[in-house]
């Protein structure tokens, strides 16, 4: 088989630290994740989580070689998370990056991981020119590609979906994360309890839904399970709505579905059914592959070291607060 490049990925920008391997081709060699978890009812804390992915660093990386079958002298670039995300666990996983980059003597290939996530996203469903809405605990972004950038036609006014779902979850004492046990117990739900739904234009805004639900919860007189279903089915309505008027305006022939919380399958529904009316094709990323992981850094890697995209040692920080729509992508036309 013709030979191609090697990329690996180092993801750390909130909760995981993530180490894949990556081939030219798309073939994910390994894909080594581990995930700090806070105490019940608290938020991830950023110099706990940097200090956890400092810890985790060593046998993860080892482990991610050992099941690719690879030698580090068959690297040829190593990518990482530059942002958005917490500073000392972006600052983390960037030190383990220019390490290994500077011993290897390959070059250090700068990656926005929510870019990260879209990319991966599109490797592994086949979309080629996607409307995506992409949902995670730091994104709530309705983008599509244009003038070689992705451009953002939708998002949050505050906080973020997978931010909404965690923070009811704290509030209600349920473990981290809190999206999955949100699903679960919503799976359960009787009765709908009407909550504010807050759209405008092509936006959505959460804080005042999440503050409300709270409120319900602290009053004590729905049911847990009925608040979880309420809240999911208002929050996904309205990012529904948003992404049906971005779709219907852009008229993509893709709706693509990415970040940690497309494994809902409540908010699948829901876009399934605007892509339908809307003539377009519905893809979501798989499950494995929806939350951060080192895959999506090590493949948007490869794509950005083909075009001659990195970073020296010296210019490397980390930009926590780095914004999807101002990174120019040179690999797509
Ligand atoms: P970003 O990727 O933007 O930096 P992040 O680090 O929080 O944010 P991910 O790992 O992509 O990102 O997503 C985590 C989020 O996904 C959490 O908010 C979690 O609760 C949510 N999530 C995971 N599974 C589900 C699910 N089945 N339903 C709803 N939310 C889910």
């Amino acid at each position: 088989m013709e030979k191609t490049e090697i990329c690996l990925g180092i993801e750390s920008t909130a909760h995981t630290f993530g180490v894949s391997l990556v081939t030219g081709r798309g073939e994910i060699l390994s894909d080594e994740r581990s995930v700090y978890k806070p105490p019940p009812g608290r938020g991830i804390h950023p110099r706990e989580s940097a200090q956890h992915h400092a810890q985790q660093a060593a046998p993860t990386l080892k482990e991610a070689f050992r099941k690719a079958g690879v030698k580090p002298s068959q690297i040829d670039a190593v990518a990482f998370s530059q942002g958005p995300g917490l500073g000392p666990c972006l600052r983390t996983g960037a030190t383990v990056a220019r390490a290994l980059a500077l011993y290897l003597k390959v070059p250090l290939v700068p990656v926005h991981h929510a870019i990260g996530h879209i990319e991966l996203a599109a490797l592994k469903t086949g979309a080629v020119d996607p409307l995506v809405v992409l949902v995670s605990g730091g994104h709530t972004s309705i983008v599509a590609f244009s003038a070689g950038r992705w451009r953002v036609f939708g998002e949050t006014e505050d906080i973020t979906l997978g931010n909404l779902l965690d923070a009811f979850a704290r509030e209600a004492g349920l473990p981290s994360p809190g999206g999955p046990m949100v699903e679960r117990l919503a799976g359960e739900g009787k009765r709908f309890v009407e909550l504010p739904l807050t759209v405008k234009g092509n936006d959505v805004s959460y804080s005042g839904l999440l503050t409300y639900t709270v409120k319900l919860l602290r009053e004590g007189v729905h049911r847990l399970e009925d608040l979880c279903f309420s809240l999911q089915e208002v929050a996904f309505s309205a990012l529904a709505e948003a992404a049906e008027r971005a779709l219907a305006f852009l008229e993509k022939k893709e709706l693509l579905l990415a970040g940690g919380v497309a494994a809902n399958r409540t908010l699948q529904k829901k876009l399934r059914i605007v892509a339908r009316e809307h003539g377009a094709r519905f893809l979501v990323v798989p499950r494995e592959y929806s939350g951060d992981c080192g895959a999506q850094i090590a493949w948007t890697g490869i794509l950005a070291y083909r075009c001659g995209v990195q970073v020296s040692v010296e210019r490397s920080q980390v930009k926590p607060r780095w914004r999807l729509d101002s990174v120019p992508i040179p690999w797509r036309r």
